[in-house]
């Protein structure tokens, strides 16, 4: 008889069961999936109730997710034609829930393509008319002291033949990181 452990889904709160064995854990109230850094059997009951995945994979907008305890959530994306050029925009948001400050910056979201090159956002000095009105540029480096809220936009320009395979976002020693699916609506 495998023996169930029961642990907290980190984005939404639900309970979940799973083996002591693995690593993989999927909810199947929110749909995000986990990789954890340790089997759940060396974890202890509080480790469990405060899961900290190595990696969050989520496809579905809309989620606050927690990464190395920074709150993130992604509000909107597109993949539009500007110009000749091919754009993914994506609006995100940070809440600092913690008592220090947390230091953001823009490079710790990338985008990977399928043929495994990656793309950093473009700052609005140099592509000035991908952040218009609408689209505020989040910014290059913020300091969010506790409480405070940070939103904004960032532009990946893309080669017009990319596929885009996800959008990943990385904080924390170690390193922890969210992965977004993300499918070309165009
Ligand atoms: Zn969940």
């Amino acid at each position: 008889m495998p023996v169930l452990f029961s642990l907290i889904c980190p984005t939404c709160g639900a309970s979940l069961q799973a083996g002591g064995t693995t690593r993989d854990i999927l909810c199947e109230h929110c749909g995000n999936k986990y990789l954890l850094d340790q089997k759940i059997e060396q974890m202890n009951e509080t480790e469990r109730e405060h899961l900290s995945p190595t990696v969050t994979y989520s496809n579905k907008p809309g989620q606050w997710i927690k990464v190395a305890g920074v709150d993130v959530v992604l509000r909107k994306f597109s993949v539009e034609k500007a110009g000749k050029e091919r754009v993914l925009f994506i609006e995100i948001e940070y809440e600092n829930k913690t008592s220090d400050p947390l230091k953001y910056r823009h490079d710790q979201w990338i985008v990977y393509d399928k043929t495994g090159y990656t793309y950093e956002a473009v700052k609005d000095f140099s592509h000035p008319h991908l952040y218009k009105k609408e689209k505020i540029y989040l910014g290059m480096t913020r300091v969010l002291n506790p409480g405070m809220r940070l939103r904004g936009w960032l532009a990946f320009v893309l080669p017009s033949e990319s596929d885009i395979e996800c959008l990943q976002f990385s904080a924390g020693t170690p390193l922890k990181t969210l992965e977004f699916r993300i499918t070309d609506q165009q």
